[in-house]
Order: C-alpha cells, then sequence, then structure tokens
C-alpha cells in the first residue's frame, strides 16, 4: 500500500513551489529559517562544551584563569541569543505575513475566477475546505516545519562532529584486557551501530504513528467541522433563530449534535490509543539508546579515555543525535502531510481561465445604441445534464421596456447571466452590434450593464462606497441615485450622511437596515453605475406589491433611452413594459405586449395573469 498519495518526488516539488512563493513576498525567509535553527542548536551545543569544559577543568587542573575564561565564554553566548532572537522575530513575522498573505492569494484567485467557477459548488467546497484547513496547514506550516527540520540536522551535524571524538579518546595508562575490550575501535562501532539502529527504529515508529495520527485528526477535523456547525455557526446566524423556535428545530440539533459529538469522542480516544501504542513503542528505543549511551560513556570514563566533562558532553551530544532523529522524522511527516492543504491549496490557483477574454473595446455611444441578439442559445449549467435555456432567439431593441415572466425555474435569471456574460452558451451565440460578445474584452462589456440580482449584496461600508460600488465618489450623483430609488430622507436622517457605515459589523454608529432600505440602496448603485442595460431580477421581492409598483414605476421614467430588462413574479407590475417575455422550461414561448398576450386566453401568460389577477382586483379593470 502506498503511504501517501504522491510521491516523495512530487511531495519535495511541491514544497519547492510554495518555498518559491514565500519567497518571492517574504524573500529571505529561507535564510533567517536556516539561521535561526543554526544559532538555536549552536547555543546549547556550545553550552554543553562550556560546562563539560569547566567540570573537566574543576575536577581535573583547576586552573582558575581557564575556569574564568570558561565562565566569559558563556557570557559571551550573549551575541549568538541577540542573533538567534533577532532571526527567531523574523520568521514569525514573515510566518504571519504569509499565512496573510496565502488568503489575499486565494482572494485574488477567487476574483479572478470565471463566474462559471466562482458560482460551482465543488469549487466553493474547496474553498471552505482551504479555509478550514488553514489552522493546521498553509505556508504558515511549512515554514515552522522547516525550521524543525533544519534544527534537526544541525543538531545531527554538530553533535556527531562532537561525537566522533570517541573513536580517537584512549586512555594513557597501560590498559588490562577488560579495559583493552572497552577502549577498542570494535566496540566503539558497535555501540554507534546500536544507537543507529534504535534511531532508525525511533524514525520510523514516528513516521508510521505521526502518518496514521494525521490521518485520524485529519478525519476528526472534518467531524469537528460539523460540530461546529450545529454547536456555534447555526445557532449563532441571528436568522436561524426564528426557524429553530418555529419548527422547534432544537431536538433535531441536539440530536444531530450528540451524534457528531459521540463521533468525536471516539476519535478522540482512538487518536489517543494511536499515540500511547506510539508511545510505547518510541519509549522503548529511547530507553534503549539511552542505557546503551550512558553505559558506554561511563565505561570509556571508568577507564580513563575521558574525564567527567567528557561524560557529560558525549552522552548529551549522542542523546540529542538520538533526538534529531525524531524532530527530523516528525517534520517529514508533518511536511508530507501539509502538502495535502498545499496540494488543494495549488489546485485551486491553478484553476484555469476558460472563458473566452476577447480584445475589442465596446463602442462607446452617447445614444445608448447597442443590438444585442441571441442566436439559437443553448445553455446547460456545469456537471448538470438537462438544458437551463433552450433554442432561445431574441433581439433586445434599444430603449426597450421588457418584462421578463414565467414560472420558478423556467430560465428567466440564465438568461440574464447570459446576456451579462457571466456564463457563456453551449450552443448557439450573443451578438452586440453584430459581433459575437466573446470577442470584446471581457470588462468592458460588463459596463454595459447595471443588474440587481435578487440575492443582491451589501457590504458593511459606508452608505456611499456601497452606492459607488467604490471608495471614492461623486457625492452629488450617490445623492440622485438615492432620491430615484426612495432612500433620500432614510440616508438624510442617517447621523453620518453618506458617510454612515451600512450594519453595526464593525462601527457601533452604523444602521441597521430592513430588507426593504437594503433593496432600495441596491438600485440605487445600478442606477449609479448609468449602464446602457439595465436589469432588475426580482430584487423588490420582500417589498409590497404597491412599493414594488412603484419602484418598477419609477425606475421607468429614470433609465429613459436605456435598455431595461424587469423580471418579476408580480405580472402587475410589469404592465407598463413595451414589451413582455415569456419564458417556460428555458424556452421563451410568448412575445408581445400585455394586451396582445392577453389575447390568446390559451397562452402562457393569460394562465398567469388570470392566476393572480384575482389578488389585484384594481388590475382587473
Ligand atoms: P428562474 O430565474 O426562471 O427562476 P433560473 O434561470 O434561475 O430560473 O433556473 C433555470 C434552471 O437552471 C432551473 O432548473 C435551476 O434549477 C437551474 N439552475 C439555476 N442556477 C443553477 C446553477 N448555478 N447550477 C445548476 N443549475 C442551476
Amino acid at each position: 500500500m502506498k503511504k501517501y498519495k504522491r510521491t516523495f518526488r512530487e511531495d519535495l516539488r511541491m514544497i519547492k513551489r510554495a518555498l518559491k512563493l514565500i519567497e518571492t513576498n517574504t524573500p529571505h525567509f529561507l535564510l533567517h529559517t536556516y539561521l535561526y535553527s543554526f544559532f538555536s542548536t549552536a547555543i546549547f551545543v556550545i553550552t554543553n562544551y562550556l560546562t563539560a569544559s569547566i567540570v573537566d577543568e574543576l575536577t581535573g587542573n583547576r586552573d582558575i584563569k581557564k575556569i574564568l575564561f570558561l565562565l566569559l565564554m558563556y557570557a559571551a553566548e550573549i551575541i549568538l541569543h541577540i542573533f538567534q532572537d533577532n532571526s527567531w522575530r523574523k520568521i514569525r513575522t514573515f510566518n504571519l505575513i504569509s499565512s496573510k498573505w496565502e488568503e489575499v492569494l486565494l482572494n485574488s484567485k477567487s476574483f479572478s475566477m470565471d463566474y462559471p467557477n466562482m458560482e460551482d459548488p465543488l469549487m466553493r467546497a474547496k474553498r471552505q475546505l482551504i479555509t478550514d484547513s488553514r489552522s493546521s496547514g498553509g505556508l504558515g506550516r511549512l515554514m515552522m516545519e522547516l525550521s524543525s527540520f533544519f534544527i534537526g540536522i544541525n543538531q545531527i551535524v554538530m553533535c556527531s562532529v562532537i561525537s566522533m571524538e570517541l573513536f580517537f579518546r584512549h586512555p594513557e595508562k597501560t590498559l588490562s584486557g577488560f579495559e583493552k575490550f572497552i577502549d577498542s575501535p570494535g566496540l566503539t562501532v558497535a555501540f554507534f551501530m546500536f544507537v543507529a539502529l534504535c534511531a532508525l527504529g525511533e524514525y520510523k515508529v514516528n513516521s508510521k504513528y505521526n502518518r496514521l495520527g494525521n490521518i485520524k485528526i485529519k478525519s476528526n477535523s472534518m467531524i469537528e467541522r460539523l460540530l461546529h456547525y450545529y454547536l456555534d455557526d447555526y445557532i449563532d446566524d441571528s436568522k436561524a433563530c426564528k426557524d429553530i423556535h418555529i419548527f422547534n428545530q432544537k431536538k433535531l440539533i441536539r440530536n444531530s449534535s450528540d451524534k457528531i459529538y459521540g463521533d468525536w469522542i471516539n476519535g478522540c480516544k482512538e487518536l489517543h490509543s494511536l499515540f500511547r501504542k506510539k508511545n510505547n513503542r518510541y519509549n522503548l528505543f529511547y530507553v534503549l539508546t539511552t542505557a546503551a549511551t550512558y553505559l558506554f560513556v561511563a565505561l570509556k570514563t571508568y577507564i580513563g579515555a575521558f574525564g567527567l566533562g567528557g561524560f557529560i558532553k558525549y552522552q548529551f551530544c549522542i542523546a540529542r543525535i538520538v533526538d534529531a532523529a525524531e524532530s527530523i522524522s516528525g517534520a517529514i511527516t508533518a511536511l508530507r502531510t501539509n502538502n495535502d492543504y498545499l496540494e488543494t491549496f495549488f489546485e485551486y490557483l491553478d484553476t484555469p481561465t476558460e472563458m473566452h477574454y476577447g480584445t475589442i473595446p465596446t463602442e462607446k455611444r452617447m445614444d445608448n445604441k447597442y443590438d444585442i441578439e441571441f442566436h439559437n442559445v443553448s445553455f446547460k449549467y456545469p456537471n448538470t445534464e438537462n438544458y437551463a435555456i433552450r433554442n432561445l432567439n431574441l433581439k433586445f431593441r434599444v430603449g426597450d421596456r421588457i418584462a421578463v415572466v414565467g414560472m420558478n425555474g423556467s430560465g428567466k435569471t440564465t438568461m440574464i447571466k447570459l446576456l451579462c456574460r457571466l456564463y457563456d452558451p453551449t450552443e448557439g451565440y450573443i451578438t452586440l452590434n453584430g459581433i459575437d460578445i466573446q470577442k470584446y474584452d471581457y470588462e468592458d462589456y460588463l459596463k454595459l450593464f447595471s443588474v440587481v440580482f435578487q440575492d443582491f449584496k451589501l457590504f458593511s461600508f459606508s452608505v456611499g462606497e456601497n452606492v459607488a460600488a467604490s471608495v471614492d465618489y461623486d457625492e452629488e450623483k450617490v445623492w440622485s441615485s438615492l432620491e430615484k430609488a426612495g432612500m433620500l430622507e432614510r440616508v438624510k436622517a442617517m447621523p453620518k450622511g453618506l458617510k454612515t457605515p451600512v450594519y453595526k459589523d464593525f462601527e457601533e454608529d452604523g444602521v441597521e437596515i430592513s430588507g426593504g432600505e437594503a433593496q432600495k440602496l441596491a438600485i440605487a448603485r445600478a442606477l449609479y453605475k448609468d449602464a446602457a442595460f439595465v436589469i432588475l431580477d426580482e430584487p423588490t421581492a420582500s417589498l409590497d406589491p404597491i412599493a414594488e409598483h412603484e419602484i418598477y414605476s419609477r425606475f421607468n421614467d429614470m433609465v429613459k433611452d436605456k435598455t431595461a430588462v424587469y423580471i418579476s413574479h408580480r405580472l402587475s407590475s410589469c404592465r407598463f413594459c413595451d414589451r413582455i417575455l415569456v419564458f417556460d422550461n428555458g424556452q421563451l414561448i410568448q412575445d408581445g405586449s400585455h394586451e396582445n398576450l392577453l389575447e390568446n386566453p390559451n397562452g402562457k401568460y393569460s394562465e398567469l395573469w388570470n392566476a393572480q389577477a384575482q389578488y389585484y382586483a384594481e388590475n382587473k379593470a
């Protein structure tokens, strides 16, 4: 069975790519990570070396000058501490910067993604997974594990150099037979081989159990996410409170969370048992190595190969080599596990941009003479079987007032998405003034449209910034858009006028606005953009029919020579439109004025109109 999904070489390649990425944002991070590990190792190796030398001096020549010199060297170690601290602060800062930068990279990728990808549930799940795993993985984690890895390597190199002396330190006196055996190179080699085998054993135990532990931690973190959803997210959501009470969801939440909590506890127990097994095996190797080291070094001290200082020094170094094997194996396992995160992260960043980003600039016309035509357009959403739009032939004439009506799911919004190039047709094509819209510069083309979607979003920025969708704005134009949208008086009454923050997320003096007011702000935003096509896609769903009718009629006066498209469930709101498009099951089945369409009593429009007319008695007349 393959241990990891990726080969060692693939893992290395991934780490290399991540390191390059980190270096572009925080240059010299690798150098400082190495320096930090070097100073950290040097400090404790030198400290130990000095301790051993002082002990040798105290139990040997007792030369006070030499002892004072060694103590002075201790004090001089402060310089190493300063260097170590400096590198540590640098890598800590780099770490924080890189973690934030990771989010920035993700966001800029999300912003530059093709819209279909942005909306794709699989892509959104991938993004969510990356965000959720950031606490345990990422560029920051890579940096920390790399520093442990370097410390391990430095420890092995420095301590091995010192331990090599064991081969060359012999007693000066004449040795008896047993003493000769202790002093023989064969025993030293056998000892080192034994320690190396134990270290290898520790490495294997660590790798195996860390890997198994990480798999368990990962599956437990999925359970934790669910638990978090039930115990925090859902209950914290103020919108959920009403449903919790009305539908008595307490029981449902409790039952679900109890079950997940049980799974989580079991996961923790399994993890605990895994680490118990690991520690038992690891401790066996550790005790064997420590016992062998103490025995060997003590015997060499006993026969006079070196003094008490040597005993301290060598047993310390050998113990550090064994520890280093553990930290290296831990770091390698953690780095490879972290690559699971990096793999998803890079996959997300590498998502190709497939929509055609054309180059032709759109014509800037004061008369708004933009003719758009759908030529036998059919469309299927990615990863779906059914067509959401079928064989659509449609021409928008400049200055048209068009209402789009139809049952839920009949394809109205999809048609708007195709019109605005949020998606490209699966079959057929759309032209703007005779040229395929895919040939136009994408951003330039988008400037032609102002859309208020049903599920529009306002930000926790100021009113002015929300309306202008920009930090810099023309105040007069914002006020005028607010007036047209029917929000003038409300915003005037706000404590800071246009500068009043919307919502209280970040500012105490922010204003909470109702659903209807939010819709008016979204409409003001559409008016501020002053695009050639204005589209209202049922943004007034939470307004009462009279308010909706008022907004639609007012909007109609405001848009003047522009082409306006209105989508509404309430047919009465769209009566003023010169042209009504009736969609059914992805097809345009009727196209005409209100009066024309009503002339066909068996048509879909008549059916919808009659079904609704009873609610609006005044419209029957
Ligand atoms: P309407 O605006 O008339 O209510 P839509 O255009 O939103 O209808 O939807 C048309 C069809 O496309 C529906 O069957 C809907 O379920 C499907 N649909 C809408 N959006 C998506 C999407 N992002 N992914 C897959 N299918 C979708």
